[in-house]
């Protein structure tokens, strides 16, 4: 069984100051599913990752691969293919070799390792790259030798830690959909880290969200982006970035705290007291909408990204600038008015501690 489970896991660097990067973590992961782990630069993300490899102790709580408890298991006995951002490939082996190393060490005969490396290299198309060193590839050619090498050794787990990120856009997309065609082939439990929210949407049967060594929401990509369960998910998951407008909310009627145009609308919320309203920049809409909340704006700023136009709209209602994403190429002058509309059925309502509430 290749599930794995985190009971209150802890991790402290011990040092001249001890550092709680993981703090009482529980998570299931099933056998054979896709777990992107997302956060910000310091989450914790990593110090996971590498507890699961066996690669750094775990200070508090258990860890069991199927029923086995792993704590005090070596890397070796844990089963493991981990793929790196570095590659970190054997510059004076070939890929032939690099791809073999593993199995090398096993002592496993000549004609099983090497019948296991060149069909392994048959599914990633590097079979004919296997006579060249390292750096006679490209960045996605290595890449592809670091998963070769992970994935002849048959482990229980993959382990990825941001491994398209030294990869130009292009590639990336690229590789993203041939580990996600690999994983659905290979079916082998995996886990991948990364700084990507498009991969983490694309390719994740489960997204965990991490901030300051907790789990902020665990869900699959679609329950992430439309029911995120507090104002940090949301703010972090989406591009560009989900609107906060501060409100006073009686029952179901809604008054933005901010601005001379003191409007009351209806949401589907039954809730008192302040809160934050959260509406999404794609659904904000530019023509009156029934029952819509309408806010005066004057435009700021706007980006071309040639299939959507990102308008950023000053407005006294909040403080950031408003950010609308339209469809298609809008050319609207700098510095004159536009008023916008937040329909009711779009918006995400979270009350003063941060954490969302039921429509
Ligand atoms: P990034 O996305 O930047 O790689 P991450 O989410 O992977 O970040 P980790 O590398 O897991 O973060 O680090 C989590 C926290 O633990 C960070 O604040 C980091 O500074 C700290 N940390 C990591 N390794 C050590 C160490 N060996 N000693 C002390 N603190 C550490």
């Amino acid at each position: 069984m290749s599930s794995i489970e985190f009971v209150k896991i802890d991790k402290v660097y011990k040092g001249l100051a001890n550092f709680h990067a993981v703090k009482g973590v529980d998570l299931s992961i099933r056998d054979g599913e896709f777990v992107v782990f997302v956060g910000p630069s310091g989450c914790g993300k990593s110090t996971l990752l590498r507890m699961i490899a066996g690669l750094e102790d775990i200070s508090g709580g258990d860890l069991y691969f199927g029923a086995k408890r792993v704590n005090d298991l070596t890397p070796k006995e844990r089963g493991i293919g981990m793929v790196f951002q570095s590659y970190a490939l054997y510059p004076h082996m070939s890929v032939y070799e690099n791809m073999a190393f593993g199995l090398t060490l096993e002592k496993a005969e000549k004609q099983t390792i090497d019948q296991k490396v060149r069909e392994v290299a048959a599914i990633l198309q590097i079979d004919h790259l296997l006579e060249r060193k390292p750096k006679e590839l490209s960045g996605g050619q290595r890449q592809r030798v670091a998963i070769g090498r992970a994935i002849v050794r048959q482990p229980n787990v993959f382990l990825f830690d941001e491994p398209l990120s030294n990869l130009d856009a292009a590639l990336r997309v690229q590789m993203r959909i041939e580990i996600s065609k690999l994983h659905q082939k290979l079916k082998t439990t995996s886990i991948y880290v990364t700084h990507d929210q498009v991969e983490a949407m694309t390719m994740a049967d489960k997204i965990v969200v991490l901030n300051q060594g907790r789990i902020m929401q665990v869900g699959t990509p679609l329950e992430i982006y439309n029911t995120p369960a507090n104002t940090f998910v949301a703010g972090f998951m989406g591009s560009p970035t989900m609107n906060f407008i501060k409100v006073h909310a009686d029952d179901n009627h809604l008054t933005p705290f901010n601005g001379t145009d003191r409007q009351v609308f209806e949401a589907p919320f039954q809730h008192r007291g302040d809160a934050t309203l959260g509406i999404r920049p794609e659904h904000i809409e530019l023509t009156p909408q029934p029952g819509a909340l309408a806010i005066n704006t004057e435009i700021a700023v706007v980006e071309h990204l040639g299939n959507e136009t990102l308008l950023y709209l000053s407005t006294d209602q909040c403080e950031l600038p408003l950010v609308v994403s339209v469809q298609g190429e809008q050319s609207p002058e700098i510095g004159s008015s536009l008023t916008v509309y937040v329909p009711p059925s779009r918006c995400h309502l979270f009350d003063a501690n941060g954490d969302a509430l039921e429509r």
